[in-house]
């Protein structure tokens, strides 16, 4: 068994970067820079701004009576200039206009008949927005990580209406089994229903992938071949679930060893250890074991990182906490293993308790659970009161 780590930087050394597209920046969202770092063309803003409405003065001018010269809203051009003893009205985000060195805001003042009273005195540079007080032209803007939000609205603000980002990854998905059926399907005893595939398109998604869900294959090695040949042919990543055990209808392992190249099978993980990554016709593919709890979590620490890779991120991009745990959880002393939790906020720091039963084959608890409860190798429980690392799958409660 192939401890986590060396597993991991084995996979690791399969992924290539994916190639760049452009993308108008209304269809960035989520997507990742092909390059993070950018030079800012212009200042943000281009000019000083008043930041309230108001009046723009000249700060000497006050506490004063001044005669209100003229006005100014966002987005105009031409500006009055500001003489001794004048005031021009100003509303947010308009440009300061010449003369004036500060802004009163309209709530601290008295208006009428074309003057207006300012009671207090003013520093210079109150309520002005500076030019270039944001971004400078020529500073060296950094955007890692996917495009959030606020990061959109930067690259919106330094005037980029289109951008370079990494090409989504495509990742093939079969699901293997002779007793398989689409759910939706009905079943004959002895079949059950494909769990994996829609949950590990899923789980292709939430990476940042662009998931190709496969027909499912059954046991038969000729079929397994072709289908993973045709995938390997047209996807970045090739993901299999099922079949990489040690049962006599087990292919999925042997296809890799015998025509491609199997890199590593097993690993010191509980749940997940037959898991078996490899190569066909130059492509990555990641088996993973049929038990769908298995196969989440072993796409969590190995498919999940690849996909990121190839997007040019490094970790899988999950917070980690330390949590104590409430209940003894028994584990394989030989694995590491990968607890099923409910992560909670107390005023102690976070609390872990069991979702449910921890067999692979118990889905229902990983569906409960927000994090998984990392308990090392060596020892044979999570232990009520010790602290464990928790990898936050969702936000806690
Ligand atoms: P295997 O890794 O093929 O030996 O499968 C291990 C267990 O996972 C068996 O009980 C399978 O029936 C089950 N299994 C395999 N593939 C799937 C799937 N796509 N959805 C749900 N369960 C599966
Ligand atoms: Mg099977």
């Amino acid at each position: 068994m192939l401890p986590l780590e060396e597993a991991q930087a084995r996979l690791l050394t399969h992924a290539r970067s994916v190639g760049e597209e452009r993308v108008a920046l209304a269809d960035a969202a989520g997507r990742v820079l092909a390059n993070p770092r950018i030079v800012a063309a212009v200042d943000v803003p281009a000019f000083a701004n008043s930041s309230m409405d108001g009046f723009a003065l000249h700060a000497s001018d006050a506490p004063g009576v001044l005669r209100v010269a003229g006005e100014i809203a966002a987005g105009v051009a031409t500006l009055p200039s500001v003489e001794a003893g004048t005031a021009v009205r100003i509303m947010t985000g308009a440009p300061l206009p010449p003369g004036a060195d500060a802004v009163v805001p309209v709530e601290d003042v008295a208006e009428s008949d074309g003057v207006v009273s300012v009671p207090s005195p003013v520093a210079a540079g109150a309520f002005v927005r500076e030019a270039a007080h944001d971004t400078r032209a020529g500073d060296e803007v950094v955007l890692a990580g996917p495009l959030s939000p606020a990061r959109l609205a930067v690259l919106a603000s330094l005037g980029i209406g289109e951008v370079d980002v990494r090409r989504r990854p495509i990742v093939a998905i079969l699901s293997t089994g002779d007793e398989l059926v689409a759910p939706g399907d009905l079943l004959r005893h002895g079949q059950i229903h494909d769990a994996n595939g829609p949950a590990l398109a899923a789980a292709v998604t939430d990476a940042g992938g662009e998931p190709r869900l496969l027909e499912r294959v059954g046991d038969d090695p000729e079929a397994i071949e072709r289908v993973l040949r045709t995938a390997a042919g047209s996807a970045d990543l090739v993901v299999t679930s099922g079949g990489v055990s040690v049962g006599r209808h087990d292919h999925v392992r042997s296809i890799l060893e015998q025509r491609g190249g199997l890199d590593f099978w097993r690993i010191a993980v509980q749940p997940g250890k037959p898991l078996a990554v490899g190569e066909l016709d130059g492509t990555t593919i990641i088996g993973l074991p049929g038990n769908p709890v298995s196969a989440l979590v072993t796409f969590e620490l190995f498919a999940r990182l690849f996909i990121r890779a190839m997007l040019g991120l490094t970790g899988d991009g999950r917070v980690r906490v330390r949590a104590k745990v409430s209940d003894r959880i028994p584990k394989d002393g030989a694995r590491r293993a990968f607890l099923r939790v409910v992560l909670s906020a107390t005023d102690d720091g976070y609390r872990a308790r069991p979702a449910g039963g921890q067999q692979s084959s118990q889905l229902r608890p990983m569906a409960d659970a927000n994090a998984l409860l990392v308990v090392p190798e060596g020892t044979d429980a999570a232990e009520p009161g010790m602290g464990y690392e928790a990898i936050v799958l969702e936000p806690p409660s």
